[in-house]
């Protein structure tokens, strides 16, 4: 499998000079397309006559991977215009627009690409072609047999970012058979069960929403006093309030993916199930939720940190549809229904329950997992609330004895990425029930 390796570079005039002669290279290599292309004429995937210019100033090696980029990134946008003609483009793209420029506000974006075989890093250096010796800092996280190397500069934060692509040795797939289910949304960022939980476990996504809209609503006022004093429509301060704003997102995110993959860990799962997201877009959440769906939030995003999380400790991941999970009961199977907010009711016998709740199980039940007779009640029905407190999950508790950290007020200097992560240790083993026989029927049917 392959992962990234981040870190921050030193800063050497010899980078400064490197990077921009390879976005120059990028750009000269992309001008002579975006040319070709709109003449409707060919173009060589390999230019010689660049590929010269350029190889006595930042090596050969080099100099071909840049091609390379640039080629990557003409493939995919050929590729997408072919399925635009046949009318079969995914619909979360609207537009396909040529490759566009190393230019980012009226600069080059600079950026070096380094081969697999052309670098070397010790601990503290980075040894690059031409005799060029590097600091950097920050520890390489995988070990594996190294890639290519991307040195970018920041120009938010102002420093060299290095990403090592690393090919890691997976670890081998678990033995086991009892999966985890995953019913991801916005209200709960995810619910989650498996058989012999006692109840589903849900991450609150209130704490995180109001977060985001707290950044949101900075964001507005810097760009209304942008447009009013400079009359300009972008500044390092904003894009530096966008940014805290992802990560923050991202923050929570990858806390709650760390929770949930740790305790499935300790818990021997060999298998989690997501449920796929067709149909987010068009239920009734509030106005806020909504706008947040469609203009940010990135299940893909979590989603994909799931994979790669559970990749790295053998666990495998299935994604299913979740078409009609929300709206059949757990316990009887029927149709007839009524959901209102995030409540859930069955008409044909009755049940009530969180609709997240219903959501995961009903993942579950369409895949083999058992439920005790009349489980789908008290305890099962509503999950454990997991809040988020900008640090760690956090079960709800009715009587807190610690100092409350409102989100917005308390802790909007902080900066979450240096703050070393604090988890509830192991909420879904708390939780956990080792299955028993199941009950006798008419137990718990009082519903
Ligand atoms: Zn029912």
């Amino acid at each position: 499998m392959k992962r990234t390796n981040t870190f921050i570079v030193e800063g050497a005039p010899a980078l400064w000079e490197l990077a921009d002669k390879c976005a120059r290279l990028y750009n000269e290599v992309n001008y002579e397309r975006r040319q070709a292309y709109i003449r409707y004429k060919r173009f060589e995937w390999y230019p010689k006559h660049l590929y010269e210019k350029y190889a006595p100033l930042v090596g050969s090696a080099t100099a071909q991977q840049i091609i390379n980029k640039n080629n990557e990134a003409w493939r995919s946008f050929l590729a997408l215009k072919r399925l635009e003609a046949r009318g079969k483009l995914p619909p979360h793209i609207t537009r396909v627009s040529m490759p566009r420029y190393w230019k980012k506000n009226g600069k080059r974006e600079l950026r070096i690409i380094v081969r697999n075989d052309c670098y070397r890093v010790d601990g503290k250096h980075l040894y690059l072609p031409n005799g060029l010796r590097v600091r950097y800092k920050g520890s390489l996280k995988w070990h594996g047999k190294q890639g290519r190397l991307e040195i970018i500069y920041d120009d938010v934060d102002e420093v060299w970012r290095g990403f090592m692509v690393v090919e890691v040795e997976e670890p081998p797939i678990k033995g086991g058979n009892k999966p985890l289910y995953i019913d991801l949304g916005v209200v709960n960022l995810a619910t989650v069960w498996f058989e012999g939980l006692k109840q589903p476990i849900a991450f609150s996504g209130r704490a995180v929403l109001a977060d985001w809209w707290y950044w949101t609503k900075r964001i507005a006022k810097e760009q209304s006093r942008l447009a009013r004093v400079n009359k300009a429509k972008t500044s390092r301060r904003l894009r530096k309030l966008y940014r805290i704003r992802q990560r923050r997102f991202n923050h929570a995110v990858n806390a709650m993916i760390k929770t949930i993959v740790e305790d499935a860990v300790a818990l021997g799962i060999s298998k989690i199930v997501v449920g796929n997201l067709k149909g987010i877009r068009d239920n009734n959440h509030n106005s806020k939720a909504n706008a947040m769906i469609n203009n940010f939030w990135s299940f893909n995003y979590i989603i994909q940190r799931i994979r790669e999380k559970a990749e790295e400790h053998g666990i495998e991941v299935a994604e299913v549809s979740e078409h009609k999970t929300s709206s059949i009961c757990p316990r009887c199977g029927s149709g007839k229904v009524i959901k209102r907010g995030r409540l859930f009711k069955c008409v044909d016998c009755g049940v009530e329950a969180n609709r997240d709740s219903v959501g995961v199980l009903n993942i579950g039940l369409a895949r083999g997992a058992k439920l005790p007779a009349g489980a789908v009640n008290g305890a099962m029905a509503r999950p454990l609330l997991l809040r988020w407190d900008g640090m760690g999950w956090e079960p709800k508790r009715a009587m807190s004895n610690k100092p409350m950290r409102t989100l917005e007020a308390r802790i909007s200097r902080l900066q979450p990425w240096r703050v070393s992560i604090r988890l509830p240790s192991l909420a879904l083993v708390q939780c956990y029930n080792p299955p028993k026989a199941p009950r006798s029927l008419g137990d718990g049917l009082t519903l």
